[in-house]
């Protein structure tokens, strides 16, 4: 969007013209300035082509695109929160069905896609399906940007084939770990509701079968890439106060039950953890999973399960001892 917002204008052209929408908007968070206004640019560009508006190159299409900024709730990922915000209500994911594609923005028929996806369709129709399935596995073919964060030398974002193992990604294309001295303890393979992997998963490929192989997910593709010197507790308190301040309050087990989660692992981070307090996480957790409106929940509950799983020693070292085994 800040570099080539062309493609991602002419892919959402594309693809309206094959669904037959009239109307198209590009939903962005608030913050995004610089984004949302090379968009407006670019979309006045393709007006004044002739690429929208009325009888675009004389086909007998008609079509107008729209720039809406958002206000930045991570629950505009989910694409009914999205619709809502968009048509000026606060936002919280509708009851499905209906689903969007009967009935969605104002209540017409709605296709909802992520960028990198529309993105992909102006290369396709120049270059071809076979090409483009050339990339990455049979399943699910073609390019995917990792955002790549944490303890790598060369963080940012990678345009690699799907499919590409963790090891490619961290050890050749990120520069390997940070520290020399510092080896890798644990990577997230897809943001941070993904649980994580270990060191012996990292010849794992980065798509959606194998990792959900592994009881994870490539999510949205934010790898997140921990060494020796990281604590779990205390990564697992951040990761679940970002969701306990995210989740948008519609249903009690997420309203109630992140808030919950998050004082909890803060005592424990803190030196205040009690006798239980594993059993308690782990009590609530089940209290959670599957019984919340929407994904945000589980997402949640997976992160920390995930950590459970592979690091509960460290967990009950922060309770009987008051202190890290690592820092
Ligand atoms: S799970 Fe959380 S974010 Fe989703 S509807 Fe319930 S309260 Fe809102």
């Amino acid at each position: 969007m800040d570099h080539d917002p062309h493609l991602l204008v002419e892919g959402m052209i594309i693809s309206s013209y094959a669904i037959g929408a009239t109307k198209s908007y590009i939903y962005i968070r608030g913050e995004f300035v610089y984004g949302a206004r090379r968009l407006e640019e670019a979309i006045q560009e393709a007006y004044s082509k002739g690429f929208l508006g009325k009888n675009i190159m004389g086909s007998g299409f008609d079509h107008d695109m729209y720039v809406h900024r958002g206000f930045g709730a991570y629950i505009c990922g989910e694409e009914t929160a999205l619709l809502e915000s968009i048509e000026g209500y606060r936002a919280q994911p509708r009851k499905k069905p209906p689903f969007p594609a009967l009935a969605g923005l104002y209540g017409k028929p709605t296709v909802i896609n992520n960028v990198e996806t529309l993105s992909c369709i102006p290369a396709i129709i120049e270059k071809g399906p076979a090409w483009f399935s050339k990339m990455g596995p049979e399943k699910s073919p073609g390019p995917k940007i990792f955002g790549v964060s944490g303890h790598v030398k060369k963080p940012g974002l990678y345009e690699l084939p799907m499919g590409t193992t963790a090891r490619d990604l961290i050890y050749n294309h990120c520069g390997g770990m940070l520290f020399d001295n510092r080896p890798l303890k644990a990577f997230i393979p897809g943001g941070v509701s993904a649980p994580m992997l270990l060191p012996q998963d990292l010849d794992t490929p980065l798509d959606f079968d194998s990792l959900a192989a592994k009881g994870t997910m490539l999510g949205s593709g934010a790898v997140i890439v921990m060494d020796t010197s990281t604590c779990m507790v205390k990564t697992s308190y951040i990761v679940n106060r970002f969701f306990s301040h995210e989740s948008c309050g519609k249903c009690t087990p997420c309203r109630d039950g992140t808030p919950w989660l998050t004082r909890v692992l803060k005592r424990i981070e803190h030196g205040d953890g009690r006798p239980g307090d594993v059993e308690l996480l782990e009590g609530l957790c089940a209290n959670i999973f599957g019984r919340t409106f929407c994904p945000l929940g589980d997402g949640a509950v997976m992160a920390l399960r995930g950590a459970l799983k592979h690091f509960k020693a460290e967990f009950q070292y922060h309770i009987d001892h008051k202190k890290c085994m690592v820092s």
